[in-house]
């Protein structure tokens, strides 16, 4: 039996003592998914969750709907607790975010009243918008991270990992114009965008053997024409592009920009690339951090992988990545089962019992991150 110290048992009395709301939190946020900048009822879900537990909320901060701020503590260190609420198109809670928010809610729970005791500060800070939308981007530059000694959040994945890997990444909307003629009777007087837009997509294609380790590009085609019979005037592909590091993005554009012309040249479409959503950075793990997750996480029955030079060939991005850059940063992973993330399986296991123990062992590996923060010399 492992033995707990008075501090390790006081964290796991208190989870344990919030883990009925907490779980219930988790499965009413999954029951209820919000795209990205519409995450209305769960920030509030979270907002009121938060301030019945003594922290003081302010709803709507820095401008932002759907991004709160919740606090305790005037003085010490200060630790940001990151919450992610926003769901996937099509998939509910695929990435697992009713496991981060209730994570972090019940470790702004357990601070809170220890915050003046201990001489730390704690915000949770409601962070809308993370798929796509780059919420924290927007946060930092607001000033939603000024002065803080971390940023931290618990994210649900495949397996445990303390040193999680994610990407730089960039998004760009490459819409066609060509123009619209009746496909039977005047095909010739059209330019057909929805050709230009599927050359496009080859000419990617063809692009991906030569890209360099790490390096992706992947695309959608959201708009193609509304009607057999008449030549599409307007293409849409929305564009991913992403790297090991951001430094690389800019040689990634350049495949995107000669694939867009190519398609475009071979049609004579027009063709507009414009950036959709903001550059995510990768994420920059704090070694000290890292290494007080890992000991933690044990203590917690989890056997954290080690990092490996492949874990980039299947990172995905995060908006924790910008903020990681200027605030020591930490973005563990808690297994919740064997299934890819951005699934409907996922979703599934977000609720699972394994996604309610992810819950719980966040809130106590983010309490513990937090006091250790408050406590170095
Ligand atoms: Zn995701
Ligand atoms: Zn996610």
């Amino acid at each position: 039996m492992t033995t707990l110290t008075p501090q390790r048992a006081d964290i796991a009395g208190a989870v344990r003592a919030l883990a009925p709301q907490l779980l219930s939190l988790s499965h009413d946020l999954h029951d209820h998914p919000e795209l990205a900048w519409r995450e209305h009822r769960s920030s509030a879900v979270l907002a009121s969750t938060l301030e019945r537990a003594g922290l003081a909320v302010s709803r709507g901060a820095h401008g932002l709907p759907t991004a709160f701020v919740a606090h305790a503590g005037t003085r010490g260190p200060l630790v940001v607790l990151c919450c992610e609420y926003d769901a996937l198109p099509g998939l509910g809670h695929g990435c697992g975010h009713n496991v981060i928010a209730s994570a972090a809610a019940g470790a702004g729970a357990v601070l809170a009243p220890l915050a003046a005791r201990r001489g730390g500060r704690v915000v949770v800070l409601g962070t809308p918008a993370e798929e796509g939308g780059g919420g924290k981007i927007e946060l930092l530059a607001r000033g939603a991270f000024d002065g803080a000694a971390a940023a931290l959040l618990a994210h649900p994945g495949p397996n445990d990992q303390v040193r999680a890997t994610f990407r730089a990444a960039a998004s760009w909307r490459v819409a066609f114009r060509g123009r619209a003629a009746h496909a039977a009777m005047a095909p010739e007087q059209g330019r057909n965008a929805l050709d230009a837009a599927l050359l496009a997509y080859d000419a990617l294609r063809a692009a991906r053997p030569t890209l360099a380790f790490g390096d992706q590009v992947t695309a959608v085609l959201t708009e193609g024409g509304r009607a057999p019979n008449v030549v599409p005037d307007r293409a849409l592909l929305r564009v991913m592009t992403r790297a090991a590091e951001a430094r690389r993005l800019p040689a990634l554009a350049a495949v995107v920009r000669r694939a867009a012309d190519a398609g475009a040249l071979a049609t004579g479409c027009s063709v507009a690339v414009r950036p959709d959503g903001p550059t995510y950075r990768e994420v920059r793990s704090d070694p000290w951090l890292a290494s007080r997750a890992e000991v933690h996480l044990r203590s917690l029955g989890r056997h954290p992988l080690p990092p490996r030079e492949s874990d980039v060939l299947t990172a995905g991005s995060t908006d924790l990545g910008n903020v990681s850059h200027l605030v020591p940063a930490l973005h563990p992973k808690l297994g919740i089962g064997a299934v890819p993330q951005h699934s409907a399986e996922f979703a599934r296991a977000a609720v699972s019992p394994a996604g309610d123990r992810a819950v719980l062992d966040g809130a106590a590996l983010l309490a513990h991150l937090t006091l250790d923060i408050w406590n170095r010399t």
